[in-house]
């Protein structure tokens, strides 16, 4: 099934859907000339730019309807919009659409310390959350380190992660509801404030669906008490594998620690400079297992997960002592990504999961690709999700680099599959990965994943050509549907 992109930019449409913008959205909240719609053409996959034709900026619901329902009416794409911190080029937009901001929905609407919970505007910071609950003992559990910037809109169309979601869980587990307005100005409510609704779960087909359904206009999110203690431990590994098996030994012995990170020679190096954090620069391998709870319960779980490391090889333990500290060893985790500008003038940060058994073979398998594409990778990333995010170094103003590292990252991706894992953890697909949907995906699958998006957007108008690819591109793309090896482009048609 293809997905229909009609439209044309030309100045004279342009001034159509300006005028017709204008009329639903006060002084100043449509942006049109190159000035002013140049810091929306990317999100944090800054590889990719295209110029919005308009930028939209709606400051309540009913606003944002009114703006969908126009589209729609005019056939004009849309591009839902946070902060634009995505990685996958979610928030990119089209050239003949409009970028629908969410950024001045930002008020927080109620916080509830008795039902834990808070109802808030999408464009909402998700670090505000936590600091608005922070006098009543509680904070918002998902913790993405884009978290001081990114917005909750952007976090339940991503469904992203942090590191504390292997124990709290991603934005799925920790919202109840949302309000969303379909492309036909509806205002629809899925979820419902209990931990269940009756239905289908509509909430969960929602949430990750990338700007492609609806747009979020209110969430209400769950809320957890701080806990009384929180500890790390610092491990370092002389050997990657070692430090990936004990990955996969920590959890196998039936802790869920906190949060479980993983960072390789490459990334303490980077980081080690610039945030002063004590890592041990000449360990293969570090992790990070944190530890929260009472004062005992962390005790003990500290004791244990020392343990298991220590039968694992690592060749040193720290752990740390204080509040401080704890934030020193993992200031250097969430800054990871900005400090990769120290060593290198690009970087592309892919997002792919795997079994937590298969670590040490993948990152043995992206050592030897670095050789094979003359690129640099560093690895540092949700070990205890199995969740990598192997950041591929390379000069964009070298000729031929900026492709080689693209196809690092694809082939990175498809080993990722074939160990029986997927394309992406929390990132989303967005624009960059949708070439690796068709090895992930067979025809059917695909075909169903379009099926869910007409059910909500008959016209397609909903960022489109995003996510989900067609047929014809996959056909294009030359690859299809690898699932452990066993099918590897056994699908392709042969054009
Ligand atoms: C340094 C850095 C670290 C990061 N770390 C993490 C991490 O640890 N975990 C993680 O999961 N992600 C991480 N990210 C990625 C990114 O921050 C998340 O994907 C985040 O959820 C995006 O939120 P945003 O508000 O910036 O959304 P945007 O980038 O603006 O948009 C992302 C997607 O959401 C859609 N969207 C935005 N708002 C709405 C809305 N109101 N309604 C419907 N659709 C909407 C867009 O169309 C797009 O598809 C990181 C990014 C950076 C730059």
């Amino acid at each position: 099934m293809n997905a229909p992109t009609t439209f044309q930019f030309t100045p004279e449409r342009q001034r159509e859907v300006v005028a017709a913008l204008r009329k639903l959205l006060p002084e100043g909240c449509v942006l049109y000339s190159e000035e002013d719609t140049r810091p929306y053409e990317c999100d944090g996959l800054a590889a990719y730019r295209q110029l919005p034709m308009v930028v939209a900026l709606p400051e309540n619901e009913v606003q944002v309807a009114a703006v969908l329902q126009t589209c729609r009416r005019l056939a004009v794409p849309i591009v839902p919009r946070g902060a634009g911190t995505g990685l996958s080029g979610g928030a990119m937009p089209i050239a003949d659409g409009v970028v629908l901001s969410t950024a001045r929905l930002n008020k927080i609407l109620k916080l509830d310390p008795y039902s834990r919970t808070a109802v808030v505007q999408p464009g909402v910071r998700n670090l505000a959350i936590s600091e608005a609950a922070h006098p009543h003992g509680l904070y918002y559990a998902p913790d993405p380190s884009s978290q001081i910037a990114c917005t909750i809109g952007g976090n339940v169309a991503e469904n992203s992660g942090g590191v504390h979601c292997l124990k709290y869980g991603l934005t799925v587990h920790n919202v109840l509801r949302v309000r969303m307005v379909t492309i036909e100005g509806e205002v629809v409510e899925l979820g419902s404030g209990a931990l269940d609704a009756p239905g289908l779960d509509l909430l969960a087909v929602f949430i990750g669906s990338e700007g492609m359904l609806g747009v979020v206009t209110e969430v209400t999110v769950k809320l957890v008490p701080k806990p009384q203690v929180a500890r790390v431990i610092m491990a370092s590994f002389d050997d990657v594998v070692k430090g990936g098996n004990a990955v996969a030994n920590v959890i196998a012995a039936g802790i869920i620690p906190a949060g479980l990170e993983m960072m390789d020679k490459t990334s303490s190096r980077m980081v080690e400079p610039f945030v002063k954090a004590g890592y041990d620069t000449d360990a293969e391998a570090i992790l990070l297992c944190e530890s929260d709870g009472t004062p005992d319960e962390v005790e003990e779980e500290i004791a244990r997960m020392s343990e298991v490391l220590k039968d694992s090889g690592a060749t040193a333990i720290a752990v740390s002592c204080n509040e401080a500290e704890r934030q020193k060893f993992w200031s250097g985790r969430k800054n990871a990504f900005p400090a990769a500008g120290r060593i290198s003038p690009d970087y592309y940060c892919m997002d792919g999961t795997i079994p937590r058994k298969y670590l040490a073979e993948v990152l043995t398998r992206i050592t030897q690709m670095e050789s094979k594409y003359g690129l640099r990778c560093a690895n540092v990333f949700h070990a205890g999700d199995g969740n990598l995010h192997p950041l591929i170094l390379f000069d964009a103003n070298q000729e031929g680099e900026f492709h080689r590292a693209e196809q690092f990252g694809a082939d990175i991706l498809e080993l990722c599959v074939e160990v029986g894992g997927t394309i992406t953890g929390e990132h989303g697909v967005g624009i960059e990965k949708i070439n690796s949907m068709c090895v992930q995906f067979a025809p059917q699958e695909r075909d169903a994943f379009f099926a869910v998006k007409r059910a909500f957007d008959t016209a397609f108008l909903l960022n489109p050509d995003k996510a989900i690819p067609t047929l014809h591109r996959c056909a294009e793309y030359g690859k299809m549907h690898v699932k452990r090896g066993e099918m590897k482009f056994a699908d392709l048609p042969r054009f």
